[in-house]
């Protein structure tokens, strides 16, 4: 599958190479006006963007090189051979000119851009690596802890102070909390069941609830998620343990 831009590229150099080589065949008569531009000129010009098409159509260089200068040499020929027109080897000088700066200068662009995509690429995978390294370093539990601390730090207490003044049952089932369901997964990262401890507010702290004790209740996180009418912990979790 070739892409797009190359596509283009190829398709505007079969244009501009038919276009010259009717130009070149034409008796000197019948020639489009050249906007009093010297032949030499004209001759530059064209060669000049078969050269840089030739490039950006994926063509390496010193062959983009080589056969747009055969072009044009075969095109003087042609015109040596036509009788009405003439060879001319300054007209192939302007020719091999034009397509020696098209050339180049296109190579060299093309070159930066495909070095500063590179960098840019490395840059990505040299980002992703990094953010790898973190989460590996500070795995789904300690993130945890630390949106915990934030909360402590406005004033919210841990399940461990509630259920130390409360006792570790939930105050909406009734049943006990388990500590222990958690899971290791094979990644590291760690996973809390339905029925391991949370802290619920009696009025919810974005409907103005207060960390005061006489808001803050134990609960299974999987009671505290059906009370605020979210989707059941148990979705992406095991199903929670009767309760007895
Ligand atoms: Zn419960």
């Amino acid at each position: 599958m070739t892409s797009l831009p190359l596509l283009g590229a190829r398709t505007l150099l079969a244009v501009a190479a038919i276009g010259i080589a009717w130009t070149s065949l034409l008796p000197p008569d019948d020639l489009p006006s050249s906007f009093g531009l010297s032949d030499k000129v004209i001759h530059l010009i064209g060669y000049m963007v078969l050269g840089i098409l030739a490039v950006l159509s994926g063509i390496r260089w010193p062959w983009a090189l080589g056969s747009v200068i055969a072009f044009g040499l075969l095109l003087e020929i042609a015109q040596g051979l036509l009788g009405y027109r003439s060879f001319e080897w300054a007209d192939l000088g302007a020719d091999a000119l034009g397509a020696l700066a098209g050339v180049i200068i296109t190579d060299r662009i093309m070159r930066e851009v495909r070095r500063s995509r590179g960098q840019e690429a490395q840059r990505r995978k040299r980002e992703q690596r990094r953010q790898r390294r973190e989460s590996a370093r500070n795995p789904a539990p300690e993130r945890m802890m630390n949106r915990e601390r934030v909360a402590a730090r406005k004033g919210a207490p841990t399940w461990k102070q509630v259920a130390q003044r409360q006792g570790g049952k939930c105050w909406l089932c009734g049943t006990r909390t388990y500590e222990e369901d958690r899971t290791r997964e094979a990644s590291g990262r760690e996973r809390l069941g339905a029925t391991y401890p949370c802290v619920d507010y009696v009025v919810a702290i974005d409907a103005g609830g207060t960390y005061e004790e006489t808001n803050v209740r134990l609960a299974h996180r999987h009671c505290a998620a059906v009370r605020r009418e979210k989707p059941s912990l148990t979705s992406f979790g095991r199903p929670p343990r009767t309760y007895s």
